[in-house]
């Protein structure tokens, strides 16, 4: 399949919508119920403490761990009802991935690991490297180009990464906790560069996130506690004011 055949609602529908999502790892329940929706061109974050089932609740969304239990359906479709192999092809085409740190391939060089889910989904070497050059100079890291994800700094590869993530101009970015590594700084250039991107572009970006400075760059904020999420914020204020009432 060559062009995108599936079609997210127009308007305002979800672009991705979960609903009572439940995942466990043998006794442990990473999510007991958890619903979101994730709107076309919508940046929004998910805070959490650490063990609260964000990750999880990220992968069930970009389609690479099955719930249990409940639903994740894209443009419409289900995800639970597709084959691997449909399922691979639409992470590769229409979802981006960025975890915290090490995603790059080390052997690569920073223009070839860009370049890497271009030349998977069969575009030629020539164009994906010219694609994979305008990226690295969007985010920044064209000087980089040919170094090697070791030679470069944590918040380069990371750019590096938003750049692989979204040179294939996907529906949606997942982003786990992307500037967890990095220090204020450089997690500012990387989060900016994100949200300037994804805007310009129109990517839903699911942003996942314990630090507030970062939530703030979201157009919303949901957050997660055991497995379940709230509306609004459960960074340190939130989850301080639940401890006292409950
Ligand atoms: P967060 O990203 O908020 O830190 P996770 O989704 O990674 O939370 O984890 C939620 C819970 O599920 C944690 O208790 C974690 O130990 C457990 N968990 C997550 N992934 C696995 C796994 N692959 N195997 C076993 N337990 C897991
Ligand atoms: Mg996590």
């Amino acid at each position: 399949m060559s062009t995108r055949d599936v079609q997210p609602p127009s308007g305002t529908g979800a672009l991705i919508s979960a609903r009572g999502l439940k995942k466990s790892y043998g006794r442990n329940e990473a999510l007991r119920g958890a619903s979101l929706d994730l709107h076309e061109g919508e940046i929004l974050a998910v805070s959490g403490a650490s063990g609260s089932g964000k990750s999880t609740l990220l992968h069930c969304l970009a389609g690479i761990v099955r719930p249990d239990e409940g639903a994740v359906s894209y443009g419409g479709e289900q995800l639970g009802g597709l084959s691997e192999a449909r399922l691979g092809e639409l992470r590769r085409r229409d979802f981006g991935v960025v975890f915290q740190f090490g995603q790059l391939i080390p052997e690569l060089s920073a223009l070839d690991n860009v370049a890497l889910p271009l030349l998977l989904g069969g575009t030629r070497r020539s164009e994906a490297n010219q694609r994979a050059g305008e990226w690295l100079e969007r985010f920044g890291v064209r000087g980089q180009a040919e170094l090697r994800p070791g030679g470069m700094s944590g918040g380069q590869s990371q750019r590096v990464a938003l750049a692989r993530a979204l040179v294939t101009e996907p529906r949606a970015v997942f982003a786990d906790e992307p500037t967890g590594a990095l220090d204020s700084l450089a997690g500012e250039q990387v989060m900016t560069a994100l949200v300037h991107t994804a805007r310009e572009s129109g990517t839903a970006v699911l942003l996942i996130t314990h630090d507030a400075q970062i939530a703030a760059y979201a157009d919303r904020e949901v957050g997660l506690r055991d497995g379940v999420v709230h509306s609004g914020s459960a960074g340190p204020v939130g989850r301080k004011a639940a401890r006292r009432e409950g």
